[in-house]
């Protein structure tokens, strides 16, 4: 991903592709305080937009707050940077990946006194589990690693450092055979994906952990609220076990990269008929309706660049 055409956006200005680099010594490299978002933009009747783009920003700068950082630039400086990098590299549909991080001045675990950076990337990346996951649906297993106790690491900060543990749990589906990893919480109720939070359908109304089971607060989970809402489909959002999850008639991840990606099957067992249910289809449908700019109701989640 390094040695390509393009530019980055770094500390304020555009810098070349293959130029946007950091030092060895960087505070975040060695300690894994950071925070960063996950954003995508989409083509759309009136061009190139990003989806819910104040939001991500916003989630930003409260992932900086909560792991004490201060981002040394606006919100709308970061919200121009992310607009800029779309269209100084001539992007359609595109993930964008903000990022802010500490620096290099000293190493101890404290980094009072250390600079904090900031920077944006964005680049053509399709669908995260695979466009077959998209309509067959993924095989999940779940993962021998907890999810983060709401205690230990934050769980409301989109921090670095928390992904240490997606990292393992989907290292260790993906070597099992599986697409993807579903982490319970520390007292063993189903929390997350480890990039993705779940929903899961039974008797028609719509399941999804409450927020205290460790998940990260998604925008795509917030998205997907509303497009319930408005199909006049019953939203509950609870304590979920994991085998609420193999009994449940429909389960689908939900992720600004994984969008909607049905589940077909949690550790080895199939769930409902084993494919992308209806209810699932729908919400899919109605969601990518909103991204791709064909439901008016919601064009102000979309940032022209
Ligand atoms: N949980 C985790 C751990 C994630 O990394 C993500 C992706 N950002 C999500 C949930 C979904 O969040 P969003 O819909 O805001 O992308």
């Amino acid at each position: 991903l390094d040695d390509r055409d393009g530019k980055i956006w770094m500390d304020g200005d555009l810098v070349d592709w293959r130029d946007a680099k950091i030092h060895v010594l960087s505070h975040t490299l060695h300690y894994g305080c950071g925070a960063f978002e996950g954003v995508r933009a989409y083509k759309t009747v009136d061009g190139t937009a990003i989806f819910r783009l104040a939001e991500h920003t916003e989630r930003l700068f409260n992932s900086a707050k909560i792991l004490r950082m201060k981002i040394p630039f606006s919100p709308e400086q970061l919200n121009e940077a992310q607009k800029q990098v779309v269209r100084t590299n001539n992007l359609e549909s595109c993930y964008l990946r903000p990022l802010v991080w500490i620096g290099s001045e000293k190493l101890g675990v404290s980094p009072k006194g250390n600079r904090i950076h900031a920077m944006v990337a964005a680049w053509a990346w399709g669908a995260y589990l695979g466009d077959e996951g998209m309509k067959r649906g993924i095989r999940v297993k779940t993962s021998s690693y907890t999810r983060h106790h709401v205690n230990i690491t934050m769980t409301q900060a989109k921090a670095v450092s928390n992904y240490s543990n997606s990292i393992l749990a989907n290292m260790e589906a993906l070597d099992d055979g599986y697409d993807e990893a579903l982490l319970l919480d520390a007292s063993g109720f189903v929390s997350e994906g480890a990039g993705e939070n779940i929903f899961v359908v039974k008797g028609g109304v719509v399941y999804t952990p409450d927020l205290s089971a460790g998940a990260l607060n998604g925008i795509t989970r917030n998205t997907i609220l509303h497009i319930c809402k408005d199909l006049g489909i019953e939203v509950v959002q609870k304590r979920i076990t994991r085998d609420e999850v193999y009994i449940a008639e429909e389960a689908f991840f939900t992720g600004t990269a994984a969008e909607v990606t049905p589940i077909r099957e949690l550790d080895r067992i199939e769930i409902g008929q084993g494919s992308r249910g209806p209810v699932t289809e729908k919400i899919q449908s109605a969601f990518f309706d909103i991204v791709n700019g064909r439901n008016p109701k919601y064009a102000h989640w979309l940032t022209k660049v």
